[in-house]
């Protein structure tokens, strides 16, 4: 095993890393062709998330630890938001490529903006893979034998729908009320999936009914206990225990249901859904490789409404290793050869009150009056009547001037002048900086300028013209009410790039790798121990886990 310390905060780990690659021989590889592959994204799971409590681990996530485990992995480009980070998983693509450049993006044909799953055209309702614009490991497997099966669930809508792409057999997401639901253009076979999840629908009405401590666990892990203080993030008051105490107040409609999703009871819905599908699909037992992908998404829903430095974070990481546990069990109990690979969407950054507590210059910066600002400056210096910016994220800025060249010179140049004038700025990118900024092949993820980080989340058809980057740890989102959210990611700051990627097998022997990766390689690896055929595709087979050649046949 090669073992390469690249950066010196890694330095201490590697000294360990060292001992352990001299110490553990390299394993074996996946097997090939197994008949079912779990692929476990982890929502907001953040790199130093899963290296803090690694140590408590005693359930799925310490199982997973003791297989491949790439310990400097990225999701590399720089919107680092839920759609486009699910979109890289299973494609092997950048969001460049993808096109799934944030949650929502302004279309410039049209100057509407749209959300990812939404189905241009179709109902505002209606959710599918259209704006997906290359195809996903499901259908590679399908393509290469029609037996093979391809099922995705999770709890958000974009995220099972970016995991399944455009020829699953069926995909499943939460709805408000509903329970987990699907969309006609993803089934096959929809009484089937009807009946499925109309079961579940009763039995989430019955969580809903019953004790609302239900939702978290009665035992509260003392590293957690631990951590347990009030805090005061903007005008959001929090209790800092667990349970939070917001949920001794009755539940109704959708305040219980943010509840829920924010507790870890609903990634444990989310595992026994899948558990479901795995039985009424029978995944594994027939003649090819099944797919079952699944996005758990209530370390997001935590980590936005509590930040991830506290008892409510700790709790739900530890309890999220107790229900892998079970889920693995399960799986151990088909007796079929299975793959299991983990991986996250984005990092993460902790509520800014608490990161300056802990020691790191942190704020918060306050978008909209900076936008505000940056037009009211605009209309006063160019003696404009309407403000020429659009757009609410500083991260994807549109110059709007009706198609006048020149007056969009003079505003893109003096609005870079004056942002870069403004505190904790760190840095303001043109669309055509970051268009022309494709990084060289094989460019290691860590190494990846700011540029080249936007270049591989920018499309020309649904990017904007201005990309600002604030100094690091310090966040754009204000909580302005009591029940806003408190700490978020997308920034292209590695807090919110890094994320375990994790490989195990029945079998596996524990290999810890410290090279930079990419959750572009993960589906190129799954298409090699598969033995299926790929496009060409932006990530590389990770020769740790597969016999590499395989892809190439
Ligand atoms: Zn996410």
């Amino acid at each position: 095993m090669v073992v390469r310390c690249s950066r010196l905060r890694r330095v201490v780990g590697c000294m360990v890393l060292l001992f352990v690659a001299i110490a553990a021989p390299a394993g074996a590889k996946a097997p090939d062709k197994p008949k079912l592959i779990v692929a476990l994204v982890v929502d907001q799971f953040a790199a130093d998330l899963f290296d803090r409590y690694r140590s408590t681990y005693t359930g799925g996530l310490k199982r997973l630890s003791g297989g491949i485990v790439y310990i400097d992995a990225y999701q590399s480009h720089a919107a680092t938001e839920t759609c486009p980070g699910h979109s890289t998983i299973l494609t092997g693509r950048h969001p460049s490529a993808t096109g799934i450049v944030g949650n929502v993006w302004r279309d410039r044909t049209t100057g509407k903006f749209l959300y990812c799953v939404a189905v241009p055209g179709a109902d505002p309702q209606a959710r599918g893979p259209e704006n997906l614009r290359v195809d996903t490991l499901g259908t590679w497997l399908k393509a290469s034998k029609p037996g093979a099966r391809v099922v995705s669930v999770s709890g958000k809508d974009r995220a099972a729908i970016m995991l399944a792409g455009h020829h699953a057999d069926a995909v499943y997401w939460w709805d408000d009320g509903k329970g987990f639901v699907t969309s006609s253009w993803a089934g096959t076979d929809g009484r089937a999936i009807a009946a499925s999840a109309q079961a579940f629908h009763h039995t989430a009405s019955a969580t809903s009914h019953a004790a609302v401590s239900a939702l978290w666990p009665t035992d509260v892990p003392a590293p957690c206990v631990a951590l347990e203080r009030p805090e005061l993030f903007g005008a959001v008051s929090l209790s800092g225990h667990v349970p939070p105490a917001g949920f001794v107040m009755a539940p109704d409609g959708n305040a219980f249901d943010e509840h829920l999703r924010a507790s870890p009871l609903f990634d444990r819905m989310t595992l026994d859904f899948a558990e479901r599908l795995i039985e009424s699909r029978h995944l594994g037992r027939g003649p090819a490789t099944d797919l079952l992908a699944i996005s758990l998404s209530a370390t997001d829903y935590i980590g936005h409404t509590y930040g991830k430095g506290g008892p409510e974070m700790c709790t739900q990481i530890i309890a999220l290793d107790r229900m892998l546990s079970t889920f693995f069990a399960n799986l151990d109990a088909l007796h079929v050869p299975y793959i299991v690979v983990l991986t996250a969407d984005h990092g993460s950054s902790d509520a800014a009150e608490r990161t300056a507590r802990n020691g790191l210059p942190a704020g918060r910066i306050d978008a909209r009056q900076l936008i505000g600002g940056l037009n009211a400056h605009l209309k006063q210096a160019l003696r404009l009547e309407k403000p020429p910016i659009e757009g609410g994220d500083p991260q994807d800025l549109t110059i709007s001037t009706g198609g006048n060249a020149t007056l969009y010179a003079l505003v893109r140049d003096e609005a870079i002048r004056w942002l870069r004038e403004q505190p904790h700025v760190a840095e303001v990118l043109t669309r055509a900086e970051v268009a022309a900024a494709a990084p060289a092949a094989g460019t290691s993820p860590d190494l990846l300028t700011m540029a080249e980080r936007f270049h591989e989340s920018f499309d020309p058809d649904r990017s904007g013209d201005l990309f600002v980057v604030f100094d690091p740890h310090w966040s754009a989102l204000v909580p302005r009410t009591p029940t806003s959210a408190v700490a978020g990611h997308g920034s292209p700051w590695d807090y919110d790039r890094l994320v375990p990627i994790l490989f195990w097998w029945p079998g596996a022997t524990t290999e810890i790798v410290s090279r930079p990766v990419d959750t572009v390689d993960i589906a190129p690896t799954l298409a090699a121990i598969a033995g299926v055929r790929t496009p060409l595709l932006a990530g590389t087979c990770l020769s740790e886990v597969a016999n590499c050649k395989i892809s190439i046949h």
